[in-house]
């Protein structure tokens, strides 16, 4: 009898391909299909000397080539390509197979097909990969959605081709339908608001403190060995230090500054917007790329009056480094509140502490920090925001004059930093005792008798302000 192989993947651009590769360089015997075949021969001829790989020609042959209940990955182009290769697959497979969706769909794309599929008798594993091409071929982290029942087929699979820190694997079940899709979606969320936060960071330490990229990057080179360890630092100091070669200029200064997304961003606001919670650094984010963008408005608004980029101020990397950990922690804790809230909505379970475990290593966001959440959320798996968690309460406490005066430095120098300003603001939002919402709530009952509670009695109430006038 033929050989089969224990998974297969279709869709053998740079994520499918690599992730075919890891799978192979793990031992395991991996079918690989691609809907144009030359892609397909082409990574036999390069890379079949790294495992066992099965080429199938056609999506028949690809079938038969995988061992029952069978295990296939799609890594094909988000959206209609992935509804096209279901409806090519689907009639092909056997109650109890598994279809797994690598690539980056919709949260809501996944429930719909996940429960099509049910219906069907296959199981649907919306899967978020986060690490790139490197981490699909070395490690990527992974976040599988669907049924348990397809996690105990599926997992020691993952597992063994998934990032590992501190012994454990960067890869776990997520919770059912969408939920591996919501929470990668949320992670290219946090990662948008991570960048932001960097990149303002930098912003004044070259605009409002004066350095240099090169000197700029052994600031961030000395952050990376201390609590801001991660991955975005650290390539952060590389490109900050790297030179054009063709100018001999600061490689950052060659590059057009209008910033470009794919949309996860964009889907992690929306969604936060549908279930009302408040993610403003991951929402900042996004606007701060989709103002970079706006060449015409720029154009526009460059005469405005206001500080000219000539001031400066004494500004310590130190105060800065404060003032950056202190929001990268309520972006963070925006976006785990996000994830609670979407588990809620739709009844999936998750741990959040899990989900910090499987995001330190072999995504774009892993870092030290990601094991102080995953410790806060082992010590008080419900609580209403890791702000409180003693080491986060803390380190905030300790870095608030700091924050303060960076803040209130950008405003008066006129650099912006959306990021650490709307950070800010929420943390002293949450620690208000009376927020002016009680005038908005007045103001809505006013002009459209919406009702308000009291603070001294129970019950909904409504004032006739015409009669009072
Ligand atoms: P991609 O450029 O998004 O997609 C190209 C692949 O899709 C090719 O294999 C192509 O086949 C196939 N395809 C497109 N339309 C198709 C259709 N109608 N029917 C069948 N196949 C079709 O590839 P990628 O960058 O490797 O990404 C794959 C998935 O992973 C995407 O969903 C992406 O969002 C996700 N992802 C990417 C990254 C990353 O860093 N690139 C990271 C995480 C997740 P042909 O060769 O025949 O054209």
């Amino acid at each position: 009898m033929a050989e089969k192989a224990v998974i297969g993947v279709t869709g053998l651009a740079v994520m499918g391909r690599n992730l075919a590769r890891n799978f192979a360089r793990r031992g395991h015997t991996v079918a690989v299909h691609n809907r144009t075949f030359a892609k397909t021969k082409a990574l036999v001829e390069e890379f079949g000397d790294e495992g066992t790989f099965l080429p199938a020609e056609s999506a028949e042959q690809f079938v038969a080539s995988l061992e029952r209940p069978r295990r296939l990955v799609i890594m094909v182009k988000a959206g209609a390509p992935t509804d096209a290769v279901i409806d090519e697959f689907a009639p092909l497979l056997e109650p109890g197979d598994m279809i797994v969706d690598g690539g980056n769909a919709h949260f809501a794309d996944t429930r719909r097909r996940e429960a099509a599929l049910r219906e069907r008798g296959l199981h649907f594993v919306g899967t978020g990969i986060s690490g790139g091409e490197e981490g699909a071929l070395n490690g990527p982290s992974i976040m599988p959605g669907g049924s348990k029942e397809s996690y105990a087929a599926l997992g020691p699979l993952l597992e063994s081709i998934a990032a590992v820190v501190d012994g454990t694997p960067c890869a776990a079940h997520i919770g059912p339908d969408g939920a591996g899709h919501f929470v990668k979606m949320v992670h290219n969320g946090i990662e948008y608001a991570d960048m932001q936060l960097i990149a303002e960071a930098y912003d004044l330490l070259r605009n409002a403190a004066g350095l240099e990229p090169a000197e700029i990057a052994e600031v961030f080179r000395s952050w990376n060995t201390g609590r801001l360890d991660s991955y975005l630092i650290e390539i952060t100091a590389d490109l900050l230090a790297h030179t054009d070669a063709k100018t001999g200029r600061p490689f950052v200064d060659v590059i057009l500054d209008q910033a470009e997304q794919k949309g996860t961003g964009r889907w992690t606001v929306q969604t936060a917007l549908d279930l009302g919670t408040p993610v403003s650094g991951i929402a900042e984010a996004v606007f701060a790329r989709s103002v970079s963008g706006h060449a015409d408005l720029r154009a526009a608004g460059r005469t405005l009056p206001g500080p000219g980029r000539s001031a400066k101020a004494d500004l310590s990397p130190d105060d800065v480094e404060k003032a950056l950990y202190a929001s990268k922690i309520i972006a963070y804790a925006q976006g785990f509140n996000q994830i609670q809230a979407g588990s809620q909505e739709y009844g999936w379970g998750i741990d959040l502490g899990t989900t910090a475990t499987i995001w330190r290593g072999g995504c774009i966001i892993r870092a030290k920090f990601l094991d102080r959440i995953r410790a806060a959320y082992e010590a008080d798996p419900g609580t209403p925001t890791l702000l409180t968690d003693d080491h986060f309460a803390e380190a905030i406490g300790e870095a608030q004059d700091a924050w303060r005066n960076i803040v209130a430095t950008s405003a008066r120098l006129g650099v912006p930093t959306p990021g650490f300003s709307s950070a800010l603001a929420y943390y002293d939002a949450l620690r208000a005792e009376r927020l002016p919402a009680a005038l908005t709530q007045a103001q809505r009952d006013f002009f459209g008798a919406h009702t308000y509670r009291r603070v001294d009695r129970d019950g909904v109430f409504h004032t006739r302000w015409e009669a009072g006038r």
